[in-house]
């Protein structure tokens, strides 16, 4: 039981933010993170169409975040 008690407040912990750390895109320390999904935009060129895939997921810090494609992860919130 309290086991299980202190892994939920954890998880909880790791899951809710705001998450300070280190950006795992610019390896900026101590900013706080979001976790993200990585996409890879290919610009359009004259013989292969534009694309953009999506990659794994990472935090990332608010500078980043302005720069680079992604899109944010909806973390559960463990309430229910
Ligand atoms: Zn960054």
């Amino acid at each position: 039981m309290y086991r299980c008690a202190l892994a939920a407040e954890s998880w909880r912990d790791r899951y809710r933010g705001p998450v300070t750390g280190t950006c795992e895109s610019c390896g900026r320390e101590d900013e706080p993170l979001v976790h993200v999904r990585r996409y890879y935009v290919t610009p359009e060129a004259w013989d292969t169409p534009g694309k953009v895939e999506p990659a794994g997921t990472e935090w990332w810090c608010f500078s980043c975040r302005t720069h680079y494609p992604h899109e944010p992860i909806d973390e559960p919130v463990g309430d229910g």
